[in-house]
This record gives C-alpha cells, structure tokens and sequence, in this order.
C-alpha cells in the first residue's frame, strides 16, 4: 500500500523503502524527467511533474502534472503535499521555496547542492576546499572589473554567467584584448566568472549513485564530446589517459557527495589533461552523458536515481558491452536519428518534443558493440 503523504517526516532518515504506488515528485518537466518517470513506472511508482512549462515532454508519460511557478511557495506546498519524495532533473531550480518547506517534505538530493550547483564561483570554491584543481578562476561583479579579472586568469579566457548557464548559454570566448569591449552586454549584462582557458586531451564525466545509507556505486566514465558547449557524443571505452585519471576524479566526486549527504545520481564533468583531472562542474542529477546506461548498463542511471531516492538497494552498473556511442541529436536531426532504427543493436530514444531549434535535444541514440555480434 501507498504511504501517506510526507510520511517520513521531515528531513528525517528514510527508515524503509517507499512502498510501490508511491508517488514521486520532480521538478523540472524536461527529458530527463521523462526517463526518471520511466524508469519509475517500471518499479511501480507514480510520478509527479511540476514544471512552469505547460508543454512538458516528461508529464506526457506521468501521472500527475502541475503548471506553476517554481517561486510560488503555495504551489510548490500543495504539490509536495502529494508526495513521498521530491527529486529534481534540472539545477536551476529557485532555492527558496524549497527551504520554506523544508521541514515538510523529503528532498533527495538536497538544497545545499543545489546552492553550489547555481552559482559557478561557490562551486569552484567548495571544489577547491575538497582538493580539486579547477581553471583559474576571478569574479566579476561589474563591468568595471572585467579586464582586471581577464588579466587575473591570463588570456585566452573563457566568460561565463555565474549563475543559470546551461548548454555552453551565456559563454563568451575571448582571445584578445579587443574581444573585452562589448562582451559585458553580449552575456547579458550580468555577474559572470572568468576562467582560464584549460588545454586539455579530452572530457570525461564522473558518475556515481550514492544510497540514503552511504552506499556510491559508479558508472564506467565516458568520454564526452561537445559542438558549440553542447554534449553530442559520449562513448566507452574512454581511453587511457581518461581512465587513468578516473580513480582521482572519483575520489573528488565521492568526497563532495559525502560532505553534502548525497542521495541520488550526482554527475561531475572534467577535463584530462597533462597535469591530471581538471574539475569543470557538477550537475546534481542524471546527466546527459550517462543515457548510454539505459542499455549499456546493467542498471541505468534513471532507475539507480529512483531506487535511491526511494530507499531501495542500488543495481549493478556493470557494462552490457565492449563498446558503446551515445549520440545526441539535436535540432533538426530527428530523420537521421531515425536510421538507428534499422542498425542492429542501436537504440532510439525521442522525447517527444513537437518542435526543433537550434541546439535543443530532442532525442539520442545509443550504439552497443558486443563481442557476441562480431
Ligand atoms: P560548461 O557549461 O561550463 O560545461 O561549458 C561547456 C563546454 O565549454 C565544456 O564542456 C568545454 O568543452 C568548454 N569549456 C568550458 N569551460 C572551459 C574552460 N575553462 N576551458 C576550456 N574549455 C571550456
């Protein structure tokens, strides 16, 4: 039988595994959600969207569906009221809100990563008190500070908004000096970090699924290539000079998850080069390049993200194959994705979203290659 709403009280340890037919919130009603929802239909759970967007690609397969803002706090009550579990698929979620309710609802993970995942020069700050290397990095306030914190980091820098960047959104390189004179307006007039350009070999991500009892598991680390800021590739075997730097990156990955008492898939993006990992940021949920576990894993990230928010032992994240691609595609590519279908061992996911733009992700597609096929 269902548990009651907020059963489990608040903040309070999760005594039990949440019965099926429980239902799970999550905020943010994109992709991701949609594969988290998935993947709790299968273990018997419904699934509650709360997304200020009406067209929500995951509250098409959901159970519930609530339109509203992420600001107002009455809103966010009522639906957390009908909840077990609140998880989120998106980090830029207000914070506020979710602090006002806090002693009402169990939120996995919880707001603190939420506050250091928001704001890029927190990140690298905690990420640095937890012995990671980062790009060199300065703040930049105000306009007026630009060029000083550019010549702080040394040129080429890269500019990046503080705060809601996604997706390579609200970046700016800068080769020269000249490159300085409008890039203030060009990011949007907003607070922004500067950080040294990183020369690195390759880009990998950390994945690991952390239990409500301390259990992490990991995911093999893919290889991860990226158009424009914009993941398009992930693929596995990585390569040796990525998976000699896992281990470090791990253990950096781990530390943090176990200082925040992480619960849930937590996702951490570096960059390999010479001198060893370079961390880049953290996403406190399922990530992008982690879709090739849905059929390259034993258990995929989606469902490890569920039965660790509802208490339940974490599967096995052991590869199903030699090799595999994970390919997005984006914008107008949906025909090409399309001939995944007729390849063998290639698997398509659309998430049906009506209509293409530029840079959005609307499908991907995973390719295995298994020693059995040749
Ligand atoms: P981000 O939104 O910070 O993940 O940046 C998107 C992509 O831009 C990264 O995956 C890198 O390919 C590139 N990038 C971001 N920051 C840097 C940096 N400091 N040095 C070199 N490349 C970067």
């Amino acid at each position: 039988m269902a548990r009651g709403p907020n059963s489990f009280g608040g903040g309070k340890a999760l005594v039990s595994a949440l019965s099926p037919g429980s239902t799970i919130g999550i905020l943010g009603g994109g992709q991701l959600g949609r594969m988290l929802a998935i993947a709790a239909a299968q273990l018997g759970y419904r699934c509650h969207i709360f997304s200020p967007e009406e067209d929500s690609v995951a509250a098409e397969v959901a159970a519930e569906f609530t339109c509203a803002s992420y600001e107002s706090i009455n809103e966010v009550s009522a639906f957390a009221a009908q909840c077990e579990v609140i998880t989120y698929e998106f980090e830029n979620v207000p914070v506020e809100p979710l602090k006002r309710i806090a002693d009402k609802i169990l939120l996995r993970p919880g707001t603190r990563v939420l506050e250091i995942a928001q704001d890029r020069i927190a990140e690298k700050k905690f990420v640095g008190e937890h012995g990671g290397k980062t790009a060199r990095f300065a703040e930049v306030p105000q306009e007026i500070r630009l060029s000083e914190a550019v010549s702080q980091v040394g040129i080429p820098a890269i500019l990046k908004t503080n705060r809601m960047g996604y997706d390579g959104k609200g970046q700016l390189r800068i080769n020269n000096e000249n490159d300085l004179g409008n890039a203030w307006r060009r990011t949007g007039g907003q607070p922004l970090i500067a950080e040294s350009l990183v020369e690195f070999d390759a880009e990998f991500s950390v994945l690991l699924v952390r239990s409500a009892n301390g259990e992490v598991r990991y995911w093999e680390s893919p290889k991860n290539t990226h158009d424009n800021g914009i993941l398009s590739w992930s693929s596995l075997p990585a390569g040796p000079l990525i998976e000699s730097q896992q281990a470090e990156a791990r253990r950096l990955a781990t530390s943090i998850a176990e200082t925040l008492g992480y619960v849930g898939v937590f996702t951490c993006e570096f960059f390999a080069t010479a001198a060893g990992p370079i961390f880049n940021e953290m996403a406190p949920r399922v990530h992008n390049s982690g879709h090739w576990t849905i059929e390259g894993s034993v258990t995929s990230q989606f469902e490890n993200h569920i039965r660790a928010i509802c208490g339940l032992p974490l599967g096995d994240t052991a590869l199903t194959a030699e090799r595999m691609e994970m390919e997005n595609i984006i914008g107008d590519a949906r025909e090409r994705g399309m001939n995944a279908l007729s390849e063998q061992d290639c698997h398509l996911h659309l998430y049906g979203k009506q209509e293409s733009r530029e840079g959005r992700k609307m499908g991907h597609s995973t390719r295995l290659y298994r020693e059995s096929h040749g």
